[in-house]
């Protein structure tokens, strides 16, 4: 995950650590060559600046050209930096609700319905919850196909209405049916589009108003890069979501989305995708992500 941005991160900071006298110069060269890094990952270039000015900010306020290990200090700073800048702390999603409905949103193919089957699944293994998903694509029969499948796979009931064309009525249809049938989680899955659209964001905007979901997740491909950040920002203006799912993160991605998604729109990434199967799911910890990046 994210090698050529690891590789030249450590290349950057390797400078440093193996020079013998550290100089204001070398910091500032090693900081150029992070921020040269973290554009080269896709991640945007005002954020990549900043990070580079609060990590040249600490390093002066704790004098890093004095302190005895100045290249493992620099390497903490910017991992700290790197955590901080993918979330802190790792957040988890509201259950608090009876049933508690989630909102899955995204663009189509960022794998919203994969997705669905997978935090259905995860869910599952926790004895206390019973999920329900339920297919609101209107549009594409083989979605709720695939949900189907989907739902076969891992064990769980898949609530669906074929001849009903409003996605809000089959939301509120799909919560009425899990409460009368003793499901305490409800997973919503809706219909994506290629790009971000009108038609779209209205009928995301019409179910979210409608059935209030507890919690609304925001669904993006890592592999789309600067893409992904945009395409983030518009689903948020619109829908002002509670966290992010980053999916594909076992494919070639620069890591750029995993770095700034969080600075663009202050929601917290809260689960990543990691393959296709019904298990590549993972609770997002920032720390862990930094110490993989920076090894
Ligand atoms: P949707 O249109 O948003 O519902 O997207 P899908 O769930 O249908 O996913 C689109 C494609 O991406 C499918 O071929 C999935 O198997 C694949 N996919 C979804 N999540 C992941 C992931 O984390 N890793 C990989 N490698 N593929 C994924």
């Amino acid at each position: 995950m994210f090698d050529n941005l690891s590789d030249k991160l450590d290349k950057a900071l390797h400078v440093l650590k193996g020079h013998g006298q550290i100089t204001e110069v070398n910091v500032a060269e090693t900081l150029k060559e992070v921020r040269r890094a973290l554009v080269d990952a896709d991640v945007n270039f005002k954020t990549a600046k900043n990070f580079t000015n609060v990590v040249k900010e600490k390093a002066l306020g704790q004098n890093v050209l004095t302190a005895l290990k100045p290249g493992q200090l620099m390497v903490k700073l910017v991992k700290d930096e790197l955590t901080e800048l993918m979330g802190g702390d790792a957040e988890g999603i509201n259950l608090s609700g009876n049933p508690s409905v989630i909102l899955m949103s995204g663009l189509q193919g960022s794998g919203k319905t994969t997705f669905s089957g997978k935090l259905a699944n995860f869910l599952k293994t926790k004895k206390t919850k019973k999920p329900l998903l339920v297919a609101c694509d209107v549009y594409r029969p083989a979605a709720i196909d695939q949900l189907h499948v989907v739902g076969d796979q891992i064990g769980v009931e898949v609530f669906s209405d074929r001849e009903e064309k409003n996605p809000v009525a089959i939301s509120e249809k799909g919560i009425a049916y899990a409460k009368a049938n003793g499901f305490n989680v409800v997973i919503i899955d809706t219909a994506g589009r290629l790009a971000v659209d009108e038609v779209m964001m209205n009928e995301i905007s019409d179910i979210h108003k409608a059935i209030k979901p507890q919690e609304t997740l925001f669904v993006v491909d890592a592999m789309t890069g600067q893409d992904a950040v945009n395409t983030a920002k518009a689903f948020n203006d619109t829908l002002n979501f509670d966290g992010v799912i980053l999916t594909k993160l076992d494919g070639d991605t620069r890591g750029g989305a995993a770095i700034s998604i969080k600075s663009v729109v202050n929601k917290p990434i809260k689960f990543i995708g990691t393959g296709e199967k019904m298990e590549a799911i993972d609770i997002f910890y920032p720390a862990r992500m930094a110490e993989r990046i920076l090894g």
